[in-house]
């Protein structure tokens, strides 16, 4: 549903989600399949179908890690709300930052190809936007994550997707 407030100086707009799909807006049909996109350059079944098949391409060597990666980018609405596997390859000028904790270090990186935030109009395509600082924490005993973790993991992720 889009709700209008109209106050004496200005409009403001905002949007309300129902079962996902947001009413009375559009986003154009998808370049490949020809279906209604269900966000800004954003179709589902074209990118979940992209995510399959490059499944094969990567593994973080945890089936747990990998699966809940897998279940974020099948289930993703739009170009940020999901997580991806990046090889250490893909990161340059790795430093400590001497912070951290007592199960963990922060390391501050360039991530070489950064994530796929660029809205290639003429491509009708994500394209990934270069270069970009990041941080990488690295937990102690990561190796032997337990399910208990991840679930935290999951519910801290899920949950910043709904702020
Ligand atoms: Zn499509």
């Amino acid at each position: 549903m889009l709700v209008q407030h109209d106050d004496s100086d200005f409009t403001d707009f905002a949007l309300t989600s129902s079962e996902g799909k947001i009413n009375d807006l559009t986003f154009g049909k998808c370049f490949d399949c020809g279906k209604e996109r269900s966000n800004v350059g954003w179709c589902k079944d074209c990118e979940i179908n992209a995510f399959k098949e490059n499944f094969k391409n990567w593994t973080s060597g945890n089936p747990n890690i990998d699966d809940f990666i897998k279940h974020t980018q099948l289930n993703a609405n739009g170009n940020v709300d999901y997580l991806e596997y990046v090889d250490f390859e893909k990161f340059d000028l790795i430093e400590n930052t001497k912070k951290g904790g007592a199960f963990s270090i922060i390391y501050s990186a360039i991530w070489l190809e950064g994530p796929r935030w660029i809205w290639d109009e003429d491509a009708e395509q994500w394209t990934r936007n270069g270069p970009m600082k990041v941080a990488l924490k690295r937990l102690n005993n990561s190796q032997s994550m337990s399910e208990e973790f991840l679930k935290q993991v999951c519910y801290c992720f899920f949950f910043c997707l709904r702020i």
